[in-house]
């Protein structure tokens, strides 16, 4: 009986102490094992240029499809938006936009200018094809009163009034060739002085091919296109990733790669690259981090 009781006491304090000792090393776990990415990076969207012509509510769901982007690729909420938030991001319409806008109005000049002159080229072949029909008619007409010897004055005069108005509309036809003719030759100088134009806008837009800034001093995100919904989502997701820690990519598939482009899924470096930045690693990681930045750049001043 004593040995039971005994039994029973030494079970209890040993379920007791192993749930302790278990529950400290959580504990232990908890305070020496830290992540950055355990707090997840809140955003607001700020002023949204209305050249934009982004409404509020897209811009709100475009930044969520964005950090949706990350927060799945590690089933953890590495972005949250939230109105009181301090990390801002901007639509801001600057001279890389204007100058995208203007491609874009005029490679729609382009093409509304060819079809334009495309219908009336096809209004005057059928005129000419009109024309060119009675004025077969009226040979044959022509043709038969003299083989029959000649007509009469009435057919006479009739026939003479039939050939004076096929001569104006010959007149109007080939007045409206000419003027056809020039307009294709002006359509094509056009179309070659607004190709240059188109040319000399992409060359400017190459020197700056990142259509977002992430600025971690003013904790503020800055976005400069909206060309389409995929790139923005694309432009917000890079912004995002330098927000959390990671830098560009080579690969031109990557969201981290710095030209623009409508991919939206992370690369397996870029996986890898997150996974790093988010591992839980001894809180006395970061210090050692800070201070050997430190003494690098106390070794710079040297
Ligand atoms: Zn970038």
């Amino acid at each position: 009986m004593k040995h039971t009781k005994f039994l029973i006491f030494a079970l209890v304090v040993g379920i007791i102490s192993f749930l302790i000792i278990n529950s400290r090393f959580l504990v232990i776990e908890n305070v020496f094992y830290q992540s950055p990415c355990d707090t997840p990076i809140t955003y607001k969207i700020g002023s949204i240029d209305e050249r934009f012509g982004l409404p509020r509510s897209e811009a709100v769901s475009a930044t969520k499809q964005a950090s949706d982007i990350w927060n799945t690729t590690l089933g953890k909420q590495l972005f949250i938006y939230d109105s009181g938030a301090t990390l801002t991001i901007n639509m801001v319409y600057d001279r890389r936009q204007l100058l995208n806008t203007q491609i874009n109005l005029l490679e729609k000049d382009i093409k509304s200018g060819k079809t334009t002159l495309k219908d009336e080229i096809a209004n005057f072949e059928r005129h000419s094809a009109e024309f060119n029909n009675k004025l077969t008619a009226f040979k044959q007409k022509v043709i038969s009163w003299n083989a029959k010897g000649g007509g009469p004055q009435e057919e006479y005069d009739k026939l003479i009034q039939e050939q004076q108005s096929l001569n104006e509309e010959e007149t109007l036809l080939r007045g409206i060739a000419q003027r056809l003719n020039l307009s294709t030759s002006q359509y094509n100088t056009q179309v070659d002085e607004l190709n240059r134009t188109i040319r000399s806008f992409r060359n400017a837009l190459q020197v700056s091919p990142e259509e977002g800034v992430y600025n971690p001093q003013e904790e503020r995100i800055d976005i400069f296109f909206n060309n389409n919904r995929n790139e923005l989502i694309r432009t917000i997701a890079h912004e995002f990733g330098h927000a959390r820690g990671l830098s560009h990519s080579t690969n031109q598939q990557a969201i981290m790669y710095p030209s623009t482009t409508q991919f939206l899924t992370p690369t397996a470096d870029e996986i890898a690259a997150l996974r790093k930045i988010c591992r839980k690693r001894p809180f006395y990681e970061p210090l050692f981090e800070t201070f050997s930045l430190y003494l690098y750049r106390f070794g710079k001043t040297l």
